[in-house]
């Protein structure tokens, strides 16, 4: 099936009690067991499992077309999770531009855990090659990436990992399964912040993992560390992302068509020193993004002449656009990403991010033209 109607439909089934079309939430936090000390309908306790989790989980696989998916009660719970399956003295290798809670996660917390870690730039292969040590385990890669938009080349990352006994993670927060599934070219699993476009309403946190193959030790792993560590997601959220999803593919293709043309737009204005956006033919890998991607998404950042002050000035003046963090909501938004990402980050301070709503993109261009006049 097309991702839309899988977007639709997976996950999802008439309650054989009721007849409900749309599926219940189920707040019990305990299930019955039978006489004879059996669980007839599967379900223990929601912590464990619960049936709006189940069918979030079922329908987040399809989408991504892996083995199993795993919900998580917000994307660092997922990214946790997954960091937390290898083992003290294990190492890994990051993307230098990436989410920046991603970033202090490994640094602030898990290297007192003696996780070990370096970040390197994912598309020059050789500084990739050169990170690699006995012990690394995991190559970890975000493409686009926050906020700069950097590509990686999925097949080719993974292929370095697996050559050297490694798995590749794909955070595809920002392209989402609808331009890119990371499992289809090689990797291992995929990571996401459903806050973000699965949500698409910024009215709720999660995350999640999805896995390609059910019999590696990976799946059982990160089971034990979803259901022992307990950064589940409550019923009403897990139902809130699902009654996401059937408008997914159509929120994307809207945002990415705008984003495209704001793109091109701020291309040419000349108080805009950079746009990174991987759709524009200037955009350094734009042909690997044209070749793993079928669209660019809705995320655009660029950079202002004059530095910070003017990149402030910018975004003090918008009018349409909300200025917050964040992102893949309805809501147009825009972010002086350095001041938000701590004294450690790596962003130009000129650089103002946006993440494209559902508003038509005349109106946005307008908001933008005035803003940056
Ligand atoms: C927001 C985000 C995260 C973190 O997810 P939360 O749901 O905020 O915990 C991770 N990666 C990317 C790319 C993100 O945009």
């Amino acid at each position: 099936m097309k991702l839309e109607t899988l977007a639709v439909h997976a996950g999802r089934s008439i309650d054989a009690g009721s007849g409900a079309v749309t599926p219940s939430i189920t707040l019990s936090t305990t299930f019955e067991r039978a006489a004879n000390g059996s669980f007839p309908h599967e379900f223990v306790y929601t912590r464990s499992e619960n049936p709006n989790r189940h069918a979030l989980e079922t329908a987040l696989a399809a989408l991504e077309g892996g083995a199993a998916a795993l919900a998580f009660s917000s994307g660092q719970a997922a990214t946790a999770a997954i960091l937390q399956s290898l083992s003290s003295g294990d190492h890994v290798l990051l993307a230098d531009d990436l989410y920046h809670g991603t970033r202090h996660l490994v640094k602030q917390v898990l290297a007192r855990w003696g996780l070990q870690a370096d970040f390197v730039d994912m598309m020059d292969t050789a500084a990739v090659e050169a990170a690699i040590r006995p012990n690394t385990r995991l190559l970890w890669a975000e493409t686009p990436s926050n906020p700069r938009l950097k590509i990686a080349d999925i097949a080719r990352v993974t292929e370095i990992a697996h050559v050297h006994g490694a798995l590749c993670v794909i955070d595809n927060t920002w392209a989402t399964p609808i331009w890119q599934r990371p499992l289809d070219l090689g990797a291992d699993m995929v990571m996401h912040s459903t806050t973000k476009y699965f949500s698409g309403h910024s009215d709720v946190l999660g995350g999640c993992v999805v896995v390609k193959d059910a019999n590696t030790d990976v799946l059982p792993r990160l089971r034990d560390i979803q259901k022992l560590s307990g950064a589940v997601p409550a019923p009403f959220d897990c139902w809130l992302i699902q009654r996401s999803l059937p408008t997914l593919p159509y929120r994307v293709r809207a945002q990415t068509e705008s984003a495209g043309r704001i793109a091109e737009f701020l291309q040419q204005q000349p108080q805009v020193t950079q746009v990174h956006y991987p759709g524009l033919a200037s955009h350094p890998h734009h042909e690997v993004a044209a070749r793993q991607m079928r669209g660019f998404g809705g995320m655009v950042s660029l950079e202002v002449a004059g530095g910070q002050a003017a990149a402030v000035a910018v975004a003090a003046k918008v009018n349409l656009f909300t200025r917050a963090t964040s992102l893949g909501g309805i809501e147009s938004l825009i972010e002086h990403r350095a001041s938000i990402e701590g004294a450690d980050s790596p962003t130009p301070p000129s650089l103002l991010r946006l993440s494209i709503g559902l508003e038509h993109s005349d109106d946005l261009i307008e908001d933008l033209a005035q803003a940056l006049g």
